[in-house]
């Protein structure tokens, strides 16, 4: 492998640019040795020798040094380039050779003709000075013995040439000296080989560790790498190659960078790797054998010993952590289920339009919300309510052009934004579209579902220049259209804000009304068709506002629903309606109306039975009205309150029969004991062959499963004979009476008001007359 040699090499380049630095470090102070070793000769020997000889003697040797001297700078100050080590090696030699050779030959020479006093100085300086020279030259291999040899050489000839006891003894040990310091200095050396590798090795396990300490996390996620100034790949690990999927010989010598996708955070990575330092943890993503991965790469520049500059780095395969927060950001800002942008997106999304929006153009948004769809969901299952909501989705958006956002703002509610569009009559064409393509019927397991939904408009910037005014009146547009019958759009209109008003200040002061007992109870009675008798009373609530005078509760009920404030005032109206019933002859029962959201409260079973035991009235006296909406969600928790309520003994009406989604079979769900039919239907029953219909079917059908039926709202003669005609049980309305405060009912009983009823022309077929109380009243009169 290429890299392999290349390592090799460069590991070789290393030593040996190790080997001339410390030569080069102990150079100066062995120059100025070799200096004063020359002055002292040159000192001793000026009377034997000619001062020309002397002269060029010291010459060479301060030239020579000088340039030593020269040398040594021109190390200091350039880095020596790799091609140039080994030629600086041989100069070494060279000059610890010629340097050798000088000093051998002067020792020879100055022998020659010295005193045997002398000799043993010179012998001294030529063993001072090999001694000195093999520690200096320790670093460079060979160095000593090119030194030391012609040292030893020529001084052993000239000593064996003086040929004294002295000097051959003197010779004995200069060999053996020489033996030793040549030993010696291949030990140094291969000393000097050893410490360098180790001090390499160290450094280059130190700066390992340091990024394994920093980054591995798990043991086998992460990898090391490392990568040249050229940004290639040198000697990838297999680790590395199991990580890429790749053999390792495809990734060797290959840049790097090449491995990722291209994309920002692979620039985010170019700039690193190009500016050649430390950073960390930056996450990139790649394709690893056609599956998406992301990797956080880490490194930190590193010395090769050649000097050369890389990068060593740890990766860390994040995909798992990755993907889970690109899930994450996903989620955030999109519905799962269906996939559309959520409410956060939108309101992003909105803001971001309108701010860009241009003079003269518009922004219509467009807030849908789906009618009755808990009911799907409670009768149908939470799977079939996804089903629905998807389908929904998708029918939405093929109302709508591409860059046109619909987003699911929770639940059942879904809103548009048509970016560009300020013309009404392009709205009310998407709207009117959304409308149609919504009402289809949708095929839920076999189900066929028909869904409705109401819409709210509005359009930017008429109607809002920013998206929470917008949003604030999209939602009363809404809240308009639902209010005015459902599958139906409505623009926000400004007065739809005062409205809006005006119920937050009912809400506030309705909180305070029953305190300050702003609230009382009407009583409207219901009659008894056959014997003409008031059977009942249906207490309705009645609010005397300080300044706003008598507040009927088609005003405030609702508020009270949306507030939760009407358990409350349920309760209030149940425990003053069964204190009113005890006043009352007892074939007399009071009918209370129940909000659907009473019938979550769990106080409602123990407000019933501590009104009734607290005033001791018969269960039975007790009736309370539901409507169908009860039935439509939350359908079994509800039909057993019904039944714990029914238990206690009191009696369960169903209220508004044949409004909304009447279905017949509401009357088979729960055993009530009455119908209530809707005053829509009595309103036409003396015009309308098809509501008389309608009366006789429920009237049939409450016959046969032995329920009572009350028609609600008679207002004249007709309506009541067609009744009777029809069936009914029970009628109530102004007819009879209107609903009257508790002292006009004690005039009602003491037979005061009949004289303001005139009797119906219509003959009826004679009512059977029954045993009546004297205190019962009789609101009707038939015959
Ligand atoms: P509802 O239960 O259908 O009550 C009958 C409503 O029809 C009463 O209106 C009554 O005054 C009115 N009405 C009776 N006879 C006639 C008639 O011949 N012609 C016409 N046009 N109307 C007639 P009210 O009192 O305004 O109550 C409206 C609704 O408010 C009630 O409708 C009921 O749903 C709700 N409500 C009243 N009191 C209470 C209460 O204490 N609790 C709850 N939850 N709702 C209440
Ligand atoms: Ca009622
Ligand atoms: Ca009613």
């Amino acid at each position: 492998m290429r890299t392999q040699t290349k390592i090799r090499e460069e590991r070789a380049q290393g030593l040996l640019r190790q080997q001339i630095k410390a030569y080069f470090d102990m150079l100066p102070g062995s120059l100025i040795g070799n200096i004063i070793n020359a002055l002292v000769i040159m000192f001793l020997f000026q009377e034997k020798v000619s001062s020309q000889i002397l002269g060029l003697y010291g010459l060479t040797m301060f030239g020579l040094t000088a340039l030593r001297f020269h040398s040594v700078r021109k190390y200091r100050k350039n880095n020596l380039p790799d091609e140039k080590l080994v030629g600086q090696l041989n100069v070494i030699r060279t000059y610890v050779g010629i340097l050798g050779l000088i000093w051998g030959s002067s020792m020879m020479w100055l022998i020659s003709i010295s005193s045997a006093a002398e000799t043993a100085f010179l012998g001294m300086v030529a063993a001072g000075m090999m001694a000195s020279g093999s520690l200096a030259l320790a670093s460079i291999e060979g160095a000593v013995r090119l030194y030391i040899g012609p040292i030893v050489t020529l001084t052993l000839l000239a000593l064996l040439n003086v040929g004294t006891a002295l000097a051959y003894t003197s010779a004995v040990l200069l060999v053996s000296f020489s033996v030793v310091l040549i030993r010696a200095s291949i030990v140094n050396y291969n000393n000097f080989v050893t410490r360098h590798t180790r001090e390499r090795e160290l450094r280059d396990s130190a700066q390992t560790v340091k990024l394994l300490l920093h980054d591995y996390q798990e043991q086998g996620s992460d990898w090391l790498w490392e990568v040249g100034s050229d940004g290639l790949l040198i000697e990838p690990s297999v680790r590395f190659a199991q990580a890429a999927e790749r053999p390792v010989e495809m990734l060797d010598d290959i840049p790097m960078i090449s491995l990722f996708d291209n994309c920002p955070e692979r620039e985010i990575l170019i700039d690193h790797l190009a500016s050649f330092r430390s950073f960390r943890n930056v996450a990139v993503p790649l394709m690893v054998s056609g599956e998406q991965r992301w990797w956080s790469m880490s490194a930190q520049p590193v010395e090769s010993e050649s000097g050369q500059v890389r990068l060593r780095g740890v990766a860390t395969d994040i995909s798992a952590t990755k993907n889970a927060e690109v899930k994450m950001a996903y989620m955030a800002h999109y519905d799962g289920l269906t996939d559309l942008p959520n409410r956060f997106l939108f309101a992003e999304t909105l803001s971001r339009t309108l701010l860009r929006q241009k003079r003269g153009s518009g922004t219509a948004v467009i807030s849908v919300d789906l009618d009755h769809f808990k009911g799907v969901n409670d009768t149908l299952g939470h799977p079939a309510g996804d089903d629905l909501l998807q389908v929904v989705s998708r029918r939405i958006e093929t109302c709508v052009n591409e860059i046109d956002i619909v987003a699911r703002m929770g639940g059942d509610e879904f809103a548009i934004l048509l970016p560009g569009v300020h013309d009404r009559d392009a709205v009310e064409k998407i709207a009117t579209k959304i409308l149609e393509v919504l009402h289809d019927p949708v095929d839920l397991d076999g189900n066929q579902v028909i869904i409705a939904a109401s819409l709210g408009i509005v359009i930017a910037p008429g109607d809002g220049a920013n998206a929470e005014t917008l949003m604030k009146h999209v939602d009363l547009a809404l809240y308009s259209a639902k209010a005015n019958g459902r599958n139906r759009f409505a623009f926000f209109e400004p007065t739809m804000d005062d409205a809006a008003q005006a119920r937050r200040m009912v809400e506030i002061d309705l909180r305070s009304a029953l305190n300050r007992n702003e609230l009382s109870l009407h009583y409207q009675p219901l009659i008894n068709v056959e014997s003409g008798d008031t059977v009942a009373y249906e207490a309705l609530l009645r609010w005397f506002h300080p300044t706003r005078g008598l507040v009927m509760p088609d005003e405030f009920i609702s508020i009270a629903e949306e507030t939760g404030l009407i358990v409350q005032l349920g309760e209030w109206v149940i425990r003053n309606a069964v204190a009113e019933v005890a006043r009352w002859p007892e074939h007399l029962s009071v009918s209370v109306n129940l909000s659907p959201l009473q019938m979550k409260s769990n106080s409602l079973i123990s407000t019933v039975v501590n009104a009734l035991a607290s005033s001791g009235v018969a269960p039975e006296r007790l009736e309370l009205e539901i409507t169908e909406t009860v039935l439509m969600h939350e359908t079994a928790v509800n039909l057993a309150t019904l039944h714990r309520v029914r238990e206690v003994g009191v009696r369960i009406a169903l209220d508004d029969f044949g409004t909304g989604y009447s279905s017949l079979n509401y009357l088979r769900s729960f055993p009530f004991d009455k119908i209530k039919i809707d005053r829509c239907f009595v309103e036409e029953v003396d015009s309308h062959e098809e509501s008389r219909a309608i009366i006789r079917a429920i009237t049939g059908l409450a016959n046969s499963l032995g329920m009572v039926t009350t028609a609600e709202g008679v207002e004249n003669a007709e309506q009541l004979n067609r009744l009777r005609i029809e069936g009914c049980t029970q009628v109530q309305g102004f007819l009879f009476s209107k609903a009257v405060s508790v002292s006009e009912l004690t005039d009602l009983r003491s037979h005061k008001a009949i004289s303001g009823y005139s009797a119906p022309v219509i003959s009826l077929p004679k009512a059977t007359p029954k045993s009546v109380s004297p205190r019962t009243q009789k609101a009707a009169k038939f015959g």
